[in-house]
Formats: structure tokens, C-alpha cells, sequence
């Protein structure tokens, strides 16, 4: 997932530069086209990828085969229910 990857990247950088407040993300969900761009707290943001499956979208935005797993005002926070990583558009389950 290219977010994904720009959003590690990002996180990184902005750990790099002490970061203390809320670092732009860019949204993971489905929507190819998708631009925009959610407010995190690096540590929140941490908190997120510690689960693999866990997807960062705009409030609202949905991504495929992921169900809410926690909202807050700037961003939601999905989970891919099935499979781990990736498995975006390509493949479908049974
Ligand atoms: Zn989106």
C-alpha cells in the first residue's frame, strides 16, 4: 500500500525531528484518488501500526475488507479482518 509506506516514512522523519505534535498522514483507505491528508500524533501513529492489519483513513473514508475499529475526530482507524497487509483490490475473498 503506497500511503502506508509514504505514512512510515513520514513517521520516521518526524521522529527525526522530534516531533511533538500532530504530523500529516496520508489516508489509507481504498479510494485510489484518495489525497487526503489526516492529522496524527506520532505516538497514536505508532500505536496503529503496532497491529498490522490496523488502516488509518479520514473519518468516514472506508477501505476494503476493513471494519472500524476506533474513530476520533481527526481520523478513523480500521481493521482488515482477513489476511495481513496489501491485499488491496487484487485478490478477493471467496
Ligand atoms: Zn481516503
Amino acid at each position: 500500500m503506497d500511503a502506508r509506506k509514504a505514512n512510515d516514512r513520514i513517521a520516521e522523519k518526524a521522529e527525526q525531528l522530534r516531533f511533538v505534535s500532530r504530523v500529516p498522514m496520508l489516508c489509507e483507505c481504498s479510494e485510489p484518488g484518495c489525497r487526503t491528508v489526516v492529522m496524527v500524533a506520532l505516538n497514536e501513529y505508532r500505536e496503529i501500526r503496532r497491529t498490522e492489519d490496523s488502516v488509518l483513513t479520514a473519518p468516514g473514508h472506508d477501505a476494503e475488507g476493513a471494519v472500524l475499529e476506533s474513530q476520533t475526530p481527526t481520523y478513523d482507524v480500521r481493521r482488515v479482518s482477513r489476511s495481513r497487509g496489501g491485499a488491496n483490490g487484487g485478490r478477493r475473498s471467496a
